[in-house]
């Protein structure tokens, strides 16, 4: 996989809110938010997308939701929000290296553009 933005993020090489790290993952705020709250839960193992993801990955997005779910209590998002995940150009994704936007703290409609 090419490197992107979120490999020199996970590097240390650029600067990011950073709110979570652990061993599988990182999660950050986003530079541009869509709602009070918005932070991006990345693998740290490099996967482009959802479209190349295998059995072998399932514990690592699962675990990538769940951190995501912590984040959303902890961050005070007790009216609810919403976990996206973009794939491929039709999908929205603009960041290859797979993540996770955490968006809350508003009222978010339905269905997104
Ligand atoms: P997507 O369009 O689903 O690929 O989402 C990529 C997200 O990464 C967008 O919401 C961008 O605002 C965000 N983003 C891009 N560069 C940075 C950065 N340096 N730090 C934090 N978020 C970023």
């Amino acid at each position: 996989m090419a490197d992107t933005i979120f490999g020199r993020i996970i590097r240390r090489e650029i600067p990011a809110r950073i709110e979570h790290e652990d061993d599988l993952c990182l999660a950050f705020h986003d530079v541009a938010p869509q709602a009070p709250v918005h932070v991006l839960v990345i693998p740290k193992r490099p996967i482009a997308s959802l479209a190349d993801v295998g059995d072998d990955d399932a514990m690592v997005l699962g675990h990538l939701v769940v951190v995501a779910a912590q984040l959303a209590r902890t961050l005070g998002l007790t009216g609810g929000y919403r976990l996206v995940v973009n794939c491929g150009p039709d999908g929205g994704q603009s960041v290859d290296h797979l993540h996770v936007h955490l968006l809350g703290g508003r009222s978010l409609s339905w269905p997104p553009g």
